[in-house]
């Protein structure tokens, strides 16, 4: 096997961007990821000095590489204040091992942690919620784990809410939209009214791709070796993901391409369409687009096929 060297010194590759045909070094890739997350922070308007932000910190590779950058890189830089909120499902045999994995990292990095649980949130766990519906245990899941960092963050009084999405998610994200024909998403149509009902989002990776997420996470020592989610078989975003990364394989920049054209359609389209607006769910008080809190409806009627 020939030895390359990186592109832009005679260091050793580590790295193949199958997009640019770069060959990066260790110190290379390192330093192009941290470039890509800061080009990101400030195209959403940069870091305010004293910033106080809830990371959304599963305790897995992304979100892990995440609350590294926040702390060691921007914090120092913004005197940000960091909150890592941790999210515990109450899924047997896969989360008490990733939040004590949590746990440890945010120690590591001196950032207050905090575990919220389905348990104290809704009196069950994920495994009790679901029980004859596994098969959509990811909606399920994300719609109740999004209103519990929602309220985590505003309970912390933060600025925004930083979560770990990657290029791939974000990706995966638009594909799964024109699947489940959810126009309202497809045309990106950004509701009015949730100004000081939601804080902020700020997903600093989105331009970063798993695979430098999971390479960072590696040289920096940030990948542990975790169980996976035993629901994620089941959701249809595990096939979108294979056809989305069979694509990027064939087609370097696909992934890319797929954000892209999202946003430039959501800038077409962006005055022409009629305004959603944020109206409160009767009961839980929450902001919600319509008159169904998904939240509510999940917990009310637990075998409800919507
Ligand atoms: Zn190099
Ligand atoms: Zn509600």
């Amino acid at each position: 096997m020939t030895h390359l060297s990186c592109s832009h010194c005679p260091g050793p590759a580590v790295y193949l961007d199958r997009v640019s045909g770069e060959h990066l070094c260790e110190e290379h890739l390192c330093l192009r990821v941290e470039a890509t997350v800061r080009r990101t922070i400030v195209a959403a308007g940069g870091f305010r000095r004293g910033e106080r932000i809830v990371v959304a910190f599963s305790g897995g590779k992304d979100s892990s590489v995440l609350l590294h950058l926040l702390a060691t890189v921007f914090r120092p830089e913004n005197a940000l204040e960091l909150v890592a909120v941790t999210i515990d499902e109450g899924i047997a045999g896969y989360r008490d091992e990733t939040v004590r994995a949590a746990r440890e990292l945010a120690a590591r990095l001196e950032v207050p942690h905090r575990v919220v649980s389905f348990e104290e949130a809704f009196s069950r766990g994920l495994d009790d919620l679901l029980s004859g519906r596994e098969t959509r245990a990811c909606t399920v899941c994300g719609v109740l784990r999004r209103r519990l960092l929602q309220q985590a963050a505003r309970e912390l009084g933060a600025d925004r809410l930083s979560t770990g999405h990657c290029l791939d998610d974000e990706a995966e994200a638009v594909v799964m939209n024109w699947l489940r024909g959810d126009l309202h998403r497809v045309t990106g149509a950004r509701p009015s009214g949730g100004e000081g009902l939601l804080v902020p989002r700020l997903k600093p990776l989105a331009g970063l791709s798993e695979k430098e997420v999971v390479s960072y996470a590696l040289l920096r020592d940030l990948a542990f070796d975790l169980p996976e989610c035993p629901y994620t078989r089941h959701a249809l975003r595990a096939g979108v993901r294979g056809m989305v990364h069979r694509a990027e394989f064939s087609a370097p920049g696909t992934l890319g391409r797929i954000v892209g054209g999202q946003r430039a359609l959501e800038e077409r389209l962006d005055g022409l369409l009629p305004d959603a607006s944020f109206s409160t769910c009767p009961d839980c008080g929450e902001p919600v687009l319509g008159t169904i809190c998904r939240a509510c409806k999940l917990l009310d009627s637990p075998r409800d096929n919507h």
